[in-house]
């Protein structure tokens, strides 16, 4: 769902002229509210979750590219003793913040995308290193492009044998790395070589 907001408004407009012209409700009405509100919240969680992942492990950079922090399961610390540690939590409208203080109610930061800016306007950059995937079981990112590649083509195999689990769990696995499956081509073999996108590698570089 790439326009949330959007989609929302036109299906309450849609139930509200059912209702207006009687052909629901009143409560059908609200029950179909919940469901619109439902799938809105849900919608706006996965796109805030696209980049930052709470069960993610990963190093704070600075502006100058030096690691200031390492983050994990949504907690950031910091490495210099007079930067408190946040807590990355989701605020109004699915969008990241991160809190400090005692309790972590205090609002410091926002995060967009892995970029995360303070109220005081210094900025971080944080990158993925690993992350726990459903289960428990922790596995590091993989940045080498040839990895990547390699598990594209184990996740192909696994399709084509009809495996469904191990695709999905190989599937997940590439979720952790700052590759992602071309949008252009989606590595499609009969249009790959000819994507100017990702320049026939069938994926691209989405994060530092
Ligand atoms: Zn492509």
């Amino acid at each position: 769902m790439s326009h949330p907001e959007e989609l929302r408004r036109e299906l309450t407009d849609g139930a509200r002229g059912l209702l207006a012209r009687g052909m629901i409700t009143n409560d059908e009405w609200l029950e179909l509210c919940d469901l619109v509100t439902g799938s809105y919240s849900f919608a706006i969680e996965q796109r805030a979750a696209e980049l930052f992942h709470p069960a993610s492990a990963y190093v704070v950079l600075d502006q100058s590219g030096q690691q200031a922090g390492k983050g994990s399961r949504g907690i950031l610390a910091f490495d210099a003793a007079k930067d408190a540690p946040l807590q990355v939590k989701y605020g109004e409208g699915g969008t990241l913040q991160a809190f400090t203080g005692p309790a972590f109610n205090y609002l410091s930061g926002s995060i967009q995308g892995l970029v995360l800016t303070m109220e005081n306007g210094r900025r971080f950059t944080l990158v993925e290193v690993g992350r726990y995937l459903r289960g428990g079981e922790y596995v590091e990112a993989i940045t080498d492009p040839d990895g990547f590649r390699l598990l594209l083509d184990m996740i192909e195999v696994a399709h084509e044998a009809g495996n469904v689990a191990r695709a999905r769990h190989l599937e997940r696995r590439a979720e952790v790395s700052p590759f992602r499956v071309c949008p252009s081509c989606r590595a499609n073999f009969a249009t790959q070589y000819d994507c100017a996108q990702c320049t026939g590698l069938g994926f691209i570089r989405v994060t530092v």
